[in-house]
Parts: C-alpha cells; structure tokens; sequence
C-alpha cells in the first residue's frame, strides 16, 4: 500500500500525506495532513482547552520535579535564592534570627570553639557541592534538634552533609514513624 482515501476529503493521496499513527491498522491516520491542519487551525481553541483540562487532571505530566530542575539549574537556584532574599530581606532575617537561636539553644556547652569552626566548614562545604557539583546538600542534624522522643544536639558528631533528596525522605520518615 502505497496510497490511502483520507475518510474527511476522500481524496487518495500518497501515505506520505498522512501522519504515522500506531493504533491504525495500516499505520496511518485516517485524515490526511492536510485535513488534520484544518481541523487544528479550526478547532485551536478546543485542542487548547483539552490539552488544559488534561494538564488539570495529570498535574505531572511533562512537569520536571523540582527536585529534578534544581540538579539541571544549580546556578538559576542561586540567583533565585539571591533574589528571593534581596526581596525578602526581613523575613530572611526572622527566619535566619530564628534558626540561629534553636542552634545556639541546641549546642552544648562543652563544644569547643575549634568545634564550631569545623561545623561551620560543614555547612561552607555543603553549600561549596550544591553550587558547584549541583546536588543540594543539608547539613543534617543525625538526632533531630527536636525529635518526638530524644533530642539531638547541635554538635560536630551529631551533624551530616547529606543530599537534600536524602533529608526529606528522613523528615518524612520521622514523621511517619
Ligand atoms: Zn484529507
């Protein structure tokens, strides 16, 4: 078969004119390119709307998770955090003040000065492979500052730097747990 009648102009036209379609027998659409742009240009509105409401119904479909887009733009995460904290400036402040003072209530008297050097490398080194390897990284408390049963300390042994996917699976399990 080298040719096909296109069921809406029942002219026969070359398969060359119609689009490959894999649920047709033959393989090819019933209408032929020509007749297909047709409809497009006529039904825009309509293809639009669809494609809309399909959007609504599947939310993930051709959505790249962020998760996702963070490791393909390490260097727009920069400029947007950048951004957002230009933007924010006082409401960064609170919510740095605020995880600043449940750090300091969380550490322990005898940490060393030498000991807050090397926990502060910590997060210099977590943030150095989230801008340039781009994997974002947490520096992550292994007992949680404020776990349900025991509390952890903000102290060199009882810190990580760990991948952020990896952090959210363990706050979710947390909570779970
Ligand atoms: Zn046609």
């Amino acid at each position: 078969m080298i040719s096909k009648t296109c069921i809406k102009c029942n002219i026969n036209k070359s398969l060359n004119d119609f689009c490959k379609a894999k649920v047709n027998k033959d393989g090819y659409a019933g209408t032929c390119k020509l007749c297909k742009k047709e409809y497009n240009v006529l039904n825009k509105d309509k293809i639009s709307l669809s494609n809309k409401k399909y959007k609504l119904a599947n939310p993930n479909s051709g959505k790249i998770t962020t998760a996702e887009w963070r490791r393909n733009n390490p260097s727009k995460l920069v400029e947007y955090s950048d951004r957002w904290r230009n933007k924010n400036r006082n409401k960064y402040n609170a919510i740095s003040a605020s995880r600043k003072k449940r750090l300091r209530n969380a550490t322990p008297k005898w940490v060393s000065k030498e000991e807050l050097d090397k926990i502060r490398m910590l997060y210099t080194i977590s943030g150095w492979i989230t801008n340039n390897v781009g994997i974002e990284m947490h520096v992550d408390h292994i007992i949680p500052l404020q776990g349900k049963n025991v509390s952890g300390f903000h102290c060199l042994s009882n810190l990580q730097v760990i991948p952020a996917i990896d952090n959210l699976k363990k706050s979710n399990s947390f909570k779970a747990a």
